[in-house]
């Protein structure tokens, strides 16, 4: 009897004795060991170098992106990744040839540009025509049908600069959809001020996309201070003229890959812990924020869980993604080839917002798992990272897959400038802190080796599916 009722009092207590052992106490120690190793020496830094040198900027579709693949299975390789493999990602080549820009009048000079992502060219002449300013997309959406006809619509909303980067989404909707409206409008270019939060003459580039059935007019961003000036001349009150000068367009398909490298699990091998960044970047810059950081960060994470005495329970699989700036084409093609394997993912946990350091930890995952994923919280406090709860969500490359259930993590980035470089001839090494690489390097060792040597199964993400 007396027993009886001992036993009821320690079952009565065993989920929170549970919660306290979410780890055994060797795997604790590791992820202790990966945290002091990667946070004096991850090798991180040198992997962005090796990159942004040797490889430089790699275009989807470029003949440099072809030399991003083989760099990074090099690498994999020897960093003693056990299984290093492709996955065919197919997409259309976006070439940009030139792209010039002036005012004719009344005031004559040159602006900086750069045409977006996926732009048609100028049909192979200059194209003259006046330009009416709009303060937002939603404003260009209200002039009325017909209203722009012969003239290039300007819209210079301006992003703003937050630590979580909260201000890319309000801003960055008049570069994907500014052609569309501009041109139902009747107009033949449009131009925005570029979706960054500097002041530097350069213009910041990326996607754009035509919807079915509207014309397909030319797309350019202007660097901040070219907008300053473009707006100033136009608040003065005589009509502006510019010319746009642009060789850009679609060159056919391509199918590259995403590059994989995996340390294999000890007892669950065919379940995985993802983590990854994409391989590609724009060309204007050498892609060392954008985001080489996050193919490096993540390699050099899953290297160090790589050379511990014991692997972890299940594999750890970095993805370095193809061809994430043009469409998430290498995180699609990822979740159309695995749909079927949902459950075998822990979670998935992408690097993709530059090179500052961590500040914050939050994850969407089975409840049941919750005790787990707030002792990996806790394993991550002494590298100042903040636990978030429901709070986040998967990176690019991640969500399609999180959006079919898979749980994901977020292990947000400081980028409080990250936008001042984000698709700019601006984003190069020199923009990256070693050791703030190493800081990065430490927070994703210890996440995906605790996440791929937890006893618990996180599940499905209750809610399905992160931001993107
Ligand atoms: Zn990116
Ligand atoms: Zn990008």
């Amino acid at each position: 009897m007396r027993h009886a009722l001992l036993a009821s009092l320690i079952l009565a207590a065993l989920p929170s004795f549970a919660a306290a052992q979410a780890f055994d106490s060797a795997a604790l120690a590791d992820a202790a060991k990966l945290r002091t190793q990667a946070d004096s020496d991850s090798g991180a830094y040198g992997l962005v170098e090796s990159l942004t040198t040797e490889v430089g900027p790699r275009m989807a579709g470029s003949p440099a992106f072809d030399r991003a693949v083989e760099w990074a299975q090099g690498k994999f390789k020897s960093l003693g990744y056990d299984r290093v493999y492709l996955e065919p990602v197919t997409y259309p080549v976006w070439r940009r040839g030139h792209e010039r820009a002036e005012v004719l009048g009344p005031f004559p000079q040159r602006l900086i540009i750069t045409a977006l992502g996926g732009s048609v060219g100028t049909g192979g002449k200059p194209l003259d025509a006046e330009v009416v300013e709009f303060a937002t997309l939603d404003a260009l959406k209200a002039a009325p049908d017909g209203s722009l006809k012969g003239k290039i619509a300007y819209i210079s909303n301006r992003m703003e600069r937050f630590k979580d980067g909260h201000g890319y989404g309000p801003a960055v909707a008049a570069r994907g959809g500014g052609a569309n409206e501009a041109s139902k409008k009747g107009a033949v270019a449009v131009v925005i001020r570029s979706i960054g939060t500097d002041s530097d003459r350069m213009p910041h580039t990326g996607m754009m996309r035509y919807a079915e059935g509207v014309a397909k007019i030319p797309a350019a961003a202007l660097s901040n201070p070219d907008a300053d000036l473009l707006s100033n001349m136009i608040r003065r009150g005589k009509p502006v003229k510019i010319r746009l000068d642009i060789d850009a367009g679609l060159d056919g398909q391509k199918s590259t890959y995403n590059v994989i490298g995996e340390i294999r699990g000890r007892e669950l091998p065919d379940e995985v812990v993802v983590i990854g960044g994409h391989l590609d970047s724009w060309d204007l810059g050498t892609g060392a924020i954008d985001d080489g950081a996050g193919v490096a960060i993540t390699m050099a994470a899953g290297a160090l869980i790589g050379k511990l005495d014991r692997a972890p329970r299940r594999t750890i699989r970095v993805i370095a993604f193809a061809n994430e700036e043009q469409g998430l084409f290498g995180g699609r093609a990822y979740a159309q080839a695995h749909a079927a394997q949902v459950d075998a993912h822990q979670v998935g946990a992408e690097s993709d917002f530059g090179a500052g350091r961590i500040y914050a930890f939050s994850a969407g995952v089975d409840p049941a798992a919750r005790a787990t994923v707030d002792e990996i919280a806790k394993q991550l406090q002494p590298l100042g990272i903040e636990y978030r709860v429901d709070k986040g969500g998967a990176g690019p490359d991640i969500g399609p897959m999180a959006k079919l259930g898979m749980p994901w993590a977020q292990l947000a980035q400081d980028g409080t400038d990250y936008f001042d470089y984000h698709h700019t001839a601006n984003d190069t090494l020199d923009k990256i802190e070693p050791k703030a690489m190493d800081q990065q390097a430490a927070a994703y060792a210890v996440f995906a080796y605790l996440s791929a040597e937890s006893a618990a199964d996180f599940g499905r993400s209750p809610n399905g599916e992160g931001q993107e």
